[in-house]
């Protein structure tokens, strides 16, 4: 069966064929990073992960690029806030988009062959603005080159709206009475005093937000490529932007073959974001004694085009299933009995029928529940099936049990403790609370992604 995917484009299911034959370029909209990231963005996250985990177990090869928007008027204020100097923003956009990038590590969000950040493509960037003002897309206003959507004439095609409709955007519209048209957005800010600025022939200023990804993509891709992902929130106006400046610029259209959007994570019906202050990080999850994956286990119950709603009881309740479901695993993980292929390829083509259909994830993932109950496998059978499935899922499910979610909260704290303790290079004391954390049974390890803390004995 060929995998099948909704296209927002087209609104329609249609058959995946990508541009070259096996190969698939693949771009999703990373994070803006002036703040710590939060379990809506893990939501889309840990989806297109295993969105690009399935294709390639599918045989693709999956080039995955994400940007990271470092420079932005919200990183700028950030740094304006903090009190740091014209360099502000740097220190800001490195801070989150480490502790993004450490998120994304905890969750085994790990199939982006490339995070890109905007300020390292300002050549191709400069370029494509220079670009749309000699073919006369751009004009000049006070504060800075604008896109003029009239000359654009199937704008709209992937929100279905029209430049008309703009101006009830749900996010990030570009303001300013001097615009020819309500919803023209900004490819070059001017940089005001103290703001950070890139000298051009076209104005000291820095990039609209829309441009970074288009020339990135034009750099790493080439003007049309296979898949764009991200949040429905970015159908309009960002998604259909990135349309109107890089199908102008080259003519060739569409930019991109199929679209796919996910749904949010909500709490309380509403949308899980940093605005709303109704957001939980992964930090606050991991102290509260979850295991990040318990998290991802979870954001795989839904389909990544429908909304989620995020509570502490659906929470416990995917950390009770994924607990069972590794205990069941360890449980047939040594049997000798042995193994009829025949049987683990039939069980297999099932499982890609079942995400061939739009990436049916929930589905798939409960198959493997009916997998452990079927009669007509062999333990040895079932394991190796699992085992191969979780390419797709990445829940370290054939792993030992993980006991992070068991570590009581007196010695999360002294972890924490022996955290700050490095931080300032106090080694000797901080030493000391790992043997105090030791002797209560659990091991700290040190990673990149920070400390992680387990039972003693276990994987
Ligand atoms: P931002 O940093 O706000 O630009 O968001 C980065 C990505 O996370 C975008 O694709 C957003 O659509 C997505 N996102 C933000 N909040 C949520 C949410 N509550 N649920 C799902 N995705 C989200």
């Amino acid at each position: 069966m060929v995998l099948k995917i909704y296209n927002t484009l087209s609104r329609k299911k249609e058959s995946f064929k990508p541009i070259k034959e096996g190969e698939v370029n693949l771009f999703v909209c990373g994070p803006t990073v002036y703040n710590s990231s939060h379990l809506g963005h893990a939501k889309t996250y840990v989806q297109f992960d295993v969105i690009v985990k399935f294709l390639r177990f599918k045989g693709y090869k999956v080039k995955y690029i994400q940007n990271i928007t470092n420079i932005d008027d919200k990183i700028i204020l950030k740094a304006k806030e903090e009190g740091l100097g014209e360099e502000g923003w740097e220190i800001v956009s490195e801070r989150y988009e480490k502790s993004y990038l450490e998120d994304m590590k905890k969750l085994n969000v790990n199939s982006v062959n490339k995070y890109a950040k905007a300020t390292n493509y300002m050549g191709q960037i400069i370029s494509q603005v220079n670009c749309l003002i000699k073919m006369g897309y751009a004009y000049q206003i006070s504060d800075g080159w604008y896109f003029d959507l009239s000359k654009c004439k199937d704008y709209g095609k992937l929100a279905k709206r029209t430049s008309q409709k703009a101006d009830d955007a749900v996010s990030r519209i570009d303001e300013n009475k001097e615009k020819k048209n309500k919803g023209d957005f900004c490819l070059w800010k001017f940089s005001k005093k103290g703001e950070p600025k890139w000298e051009t022939k076209i104005g000291e200023g820095r990039p609209g937000w829309h441009i970074e990804d288009t020339a990135i993509t034009e750099k790493e891709f080439g003007p049309q490529y296979d898949v764009h992902g991200g949040g429905i929130d970015l159908i309009f106006p960002h998604h259909e932007a990135e349309i109107a400046q890089m199908e102008s610029i080259s003519g060739k259209k569409p930019l991109v073959k199929y679209w796919l959007h996910t749904g949010f994570l909500e709490i309380d019906k509403g949308k899980m974001s940093k605005s709303k202050g109704n957001f939980y990080g992964l930090k606050e999850i991991m102290e509260k004694g979850y295991n990040p994956l318990h998290l991802r286990y979870l954001f795989l119950l839904g389909h990544y085009k429908k909304p989620l709603n995020f509570s502490w009881e659906s929470l416990n309740s995917a950390r009770n299933a994924y607990e069972k479901l590794k205990n069941n695993l360890s449980k047939i993980k040594s049997s000798k009995s042995k193994i009829n292929q025949k049987n683990v390829d039939s069980v297999k083509k099932q499982f890609i029928q079942i995400l061939d259909d739009d990436f049916n994830v929930p589905r798939a993932l409960s198959y493997l529940w009916d997998i452990l109950r079927e009669e007509k496998l062999n333990d040895s059978e079932k394991f190796k099936i699992i085992t191969e499935f979780d390419k797709v899922f990445d829940l370290d499910l054939s792993l030992d049990k993980e006991e992070i979610q068991e570590v009581p909260s007196e010695i999360l704290k002294l972890a924490k403790e022996r955290d700050e303790l490095r931080k300032n290079k106090k080694f000797k004391e901080s030493d000391e609370i790992r043997d105090k954390i030791n002797k209560q049974g659990f091991v700290v390890e040190d990673s990149e992604a920070g400390s992680v803390i387990k039972k003693r004995g276990g994987n």
